[in-house]
């Protein structure tokens, strides 16, 4: 971790190892030590949204093409991100700055404020309320469960299917705990 004096929060560039001010949109060299900086600095790994800012994670073009209405920007072969911040409207982002919109999309991204439904399995379009019922009213305390009352994960391709690209195994295995510890 590295500080940097006169900005409060800084994201790193893992491409060329700058650091660029949140506040104030400088770049610094994120190998020098600054001094008097009251803040620290985590140095990213992965490009920023271009729009908010914040780090997201990798996710297969595979993933991205499939969760596209339209293909016409999709580049073959480059990287892609999702960006993680539920206020933000960039579903994907690649390291050249181009961002893809999440009204894009052919699903909305769950974790996106104001995503309806809330898709816990898009495969099966199992929805988190269909999640805490099969808990709630049918007793299911794990995902095999969970999954044999909704339908949830069988056959699951997350790959073409969750906008993340992940099985939504922990995310229904999330809602269980919150669920659970709610009712015990
Ligand atoms: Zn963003």
């Amino acid at each position: 971790m590295k500080s940097c004096a006169g900005c409060v929060l800084g994201v790193g560039n893992s491409v060329d190892g700058t650091i660029r001010c949140f506040k104030y949109a400088t770049v610094s060299n994120a190998n020098d030590d600054k001094e008097n900086c009251l803040y620290y600095i985590d140095i990213t790994t992965n490009p920023i949204c271009p729009v908010c800012c914040r780090e997201g994670e990798k996710v297969s073009g595979i993933t991205v093409k499939s969760m596209l209405m339209n293909t016409e920007h999709y580049v073959e072969g480059n990287d892609y991100y999702i960006c993680k911040n539920p206020r933000c409207l960039v579903a994907y982002y690649d390291a050249h700055d181009n961002t893809i919109c999440e009204s894009s999309l052919k699903v909305p991204i769950w974790y996106k404020e104001g995503a309806r439904p809330e898709f816990d399995c898009y495969w099966s379009k199992v929805t988190k309320d269909d999640v805490i019922k099969a808990v709630v009213e049918k007793g299911a305390r794990d995902v095999k469960t969970v999954s044999e009352i909704t339908g949830a994960i069988k056959n699951s391709n997350c790959l073409v299917n969750n906008p993340t690209g992940k099985c939504c195994h922990n995310e229904i295995q999330n809602i269980i705990d919150e669920v659970t510890k709610n009712i015990t």
